[in-house]
């Protein structure tokens, strides 16, 4: 079968199928359409068609590839870490920010693939960056990642800020799970095959936000800021929960959709 028959076979959105079908010969997409009606060796054809039907049960495109483009940097995933999404390279953003102002310490929370600390490693090198999760696999797929990349991060298997040295850091940077345990939205997209445990924040969904609010002013040095992601509808709480701990310069931030997506503050005692 040809290139052309294969994606007219699967029931998939043709984009997905593109992306699918290169990876499996190996190829970029501009090279799939000039090769379309050559014949495509059968081993790759079954594994282009076995991919297409898990994709169509609902299979993330992420993991299927393996990997997902972040910021500059092509990261490999796998289910034991959250699909890097897009908001997040506002924070990546706003992260440089602060780093270009001085912060030289960085510890990012729950780091997943690595996605948040890398990005910022591979555009600041100078920093010194911590990256923590409290998931053995999820840390072995980010120090992974830091490798092949050729980026430098100090990888803490660790709930939180446990095991974290306290009174140290200028920037605390987090994408924590945020979702309440009973939102609609778990049963959507991606969403069913990531990890829940980086998705759901318990009961309210701000319940690891909480914690981490409340931890930071023991970890951050004074001047140090605490930037989080937040659902779309958690941006006064969360400000809210800034102020009443007592942060300075709390202030929210929209995502490319426009929607209010991270907050932070710095602390000043
Ligand atoms: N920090 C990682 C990311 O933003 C993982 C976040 C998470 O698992 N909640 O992709």
């Amino acid at each position: 079968m040809t290139a052309r028959e294969l994606l007219q076979q699967v029931a998939i959105d043709r984009g997905d199928a593109e992306g699918l079908l290169a990876n499996a010969l190996r190829v970029n997409r501009a090279w799939l359409f000039a090769h379309r009606d050559e014949p495509v060796d059968d081993s790759c054809a079954e594994h282009f068609m076995e991919q297409a039907r898990a994709r169509a049960e609902g299979e993330p495109l992420a993991y299927l590839l393996g990997y997902r483009d972040f910021w500059s940097l092509r990261l490999n995933v796998n289910r034991d870490v959250l699909i890097p999404r897009r908001e997040t390279e506002h924070l990546v953003e706003w992260a440089i920010e602060r780093i270009d102002a001085g912060a030289q310490r960085i510890l990012d929370l729950g780091t997943g693939s690595g996605a948040i600390a890398l990005a910022c490693k591979s555009e600041r090198p100078q920093v010194e960056m911590c990256a923590v999760d409290g998931c053995q696999e999820a840390l072995s797929c980010a120090r992974a990642n830091g490798e092949s990349l050729g980026l430098e991060v100090d990888w803490l298997y660790s709930d939180w800020f446990e095991k974290v040295p306290p009174n140290y850091w200028d920037l605390v940077v987090s994408n924590p799970p945020y979702i309440a345990a009973n939102d609609a939205h778990l049963s959507r997209g991606d969403l069913p095959a990531e990890p829940a445990l980086a998705l759901i924040g318990g009961h309210t969904g701000l319940e690891s936000i909480d914690h981490i609010v409340a931890g930071a002013p023991d970890f951050l040095r004074p001047g140090g800021w605490l930037l989080l992601e937040h659902g779309f509808d958690q941006a006064e709480l969360v400000a809210g929960l800034l102020r009443t701990k007592g942060f300075s310069k709390v202030s929210t931030r929209r995502d490319w959709s426009g929607h209010a997506r991270m907050t932070g503050g710095q602390w000043l005692n």
